[in-house]
């Protein structure tokens, strides 16, 4: 294709690495997707910049991807531009006393910065510890659990969109359940952690885990919640109701754990998930009027293809 070779050129003149063709399964938690025509790694955030508006201007596809966790490509793979934004990594600190207030780059990963607060005494994000999620995937999704979401803790968000960079301070309204609103690629964000004790927030963390071990598949290949949860109910004891805990198709299967997560077994391909969700969306319907909407995000299907 010509247009990959103008941004070949381009990434080898602004120094990013890139590979060709490159399967996107090993950067999904849930191990899933075939190829991009190209995945580049931008280091800084200037040189992201000057390839978004080039990505922009020149009309070619792209999607930006952090720590893949709810995320599934098509078997067939992307023809775009996959840009990986783990290695647009750092933390700084802006201020510190009763709260503490960091600027944390995109790719910054939840687990890294719950550990710089913790050995500074610092509470927030440990509801999301263990979670394998970036920072800007994080407040992409406001992403939440055990009744805290991730919408508490930002202040200030850097996006780019349509060529500008902007710096919002996010409203309530711009928030909603697994969604930050304002669209473009977040570059950063803002975040502040209330002053605590390192025993505490270890108390806390230990409670987190414990829960998440008991309750979810957490050492498998997954990626996080199918579904989002219904105003009326949980989608995991909808789909557990409808006798499809444990239910497989090819290598995928409905977690036995718990019913609201798709297991990678081997194999699975992108289609097997695909049938699976349909399945579950389909028998909860028949049984409870209620349409399931899902949480995770994909990339590459065919319109045909969703749901
Ligand atoms: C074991 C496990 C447990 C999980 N537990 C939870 C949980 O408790 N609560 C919860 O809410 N989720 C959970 N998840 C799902 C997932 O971790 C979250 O949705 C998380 O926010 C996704 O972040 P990510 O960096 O992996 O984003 P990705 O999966 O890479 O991307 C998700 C979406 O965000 C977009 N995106 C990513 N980075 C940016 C950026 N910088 N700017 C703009 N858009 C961006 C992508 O384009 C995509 O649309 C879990 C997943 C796993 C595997």
């Amino acid at each position: 294709m010509q247009w990959l070779k103008g941004l070949d050129r381009y990434l080898k003149d602004l120094g990013i690495n890139f590979k060709e063709r490159e399967p996107l399964a090993p950067y999904t938690t849930i191990k899933i997707g075939g190829s991009s025509e190209r995945v580049v790694f931008p280091e800084d955030k200037e040189k992201l910049v000057k390839l978004l508006s080039f990505l922009e201007k020149e009309g070619m596809p792209f999607y930006v991807m952090g720590g893949g966790s709810n995320l599934l490509p098509a078997d067939s793979g992307y023809e775009g531009v996959v840009i990986m934004l783990k290695s647009l990594k750092g933390i700084e600190v802006l201020s510190q006393g009763q709260t503490l207030r960091l600027r944390v780059l995109a790719g910054t990963t939840l687990n890294s910065l719950i550990r710089v607060a913790y050995e500074m005494g610092y509470s927030g994000f440990e509801f999301l510890a263990g979670v394998p999620a970036t920072l800007g995937g994080a407040v992409r999704m406001n992403a939440g659990a055990f009744g805290k979401s991730t919408s508490l803790l930002v202040k200030r968000v850097e996006i780019y969109r349509k060529g500008k960079i902007e710096e919002l301070e996010p409203k309530e309204g711009d928030w909603t359940y697994r969604a930050f609103r304002p669209d473009g690629v977040i570059l950063a964000s803002e975040i502040e952690f209330e002053k605590s004790s390192k025993d505490e927030i270890k108390r806390h963390l230990q409670e987190i885990w414990a829960k998440r071990r008991a309750t979810q598949p957490v050492t498998e290949k997954t990626f996080g919640s199918v579904f989002k949860n219904p105003p009326c109910c949980y989608a995991g004891a909808m789909i557990e109701s409808v006798g499809l805990k444990g239910y497989r198709i090819g290598e995928a299967k409905i977690s036995e754990k718990h019913a609201n997560f798709i297991v990678n077994e081997g194999r699975a391909r992108a289609e097997d998930v695909l049938k699976l969700m349909k399945l579950a969306q389909e028998k909860v319907y028949e049984n409870f009027r209620v349409l399931l909407e899902p949480e995770v995000k994909f990339l590459g299907l065919k319109d045909a293809e969703l749901f």
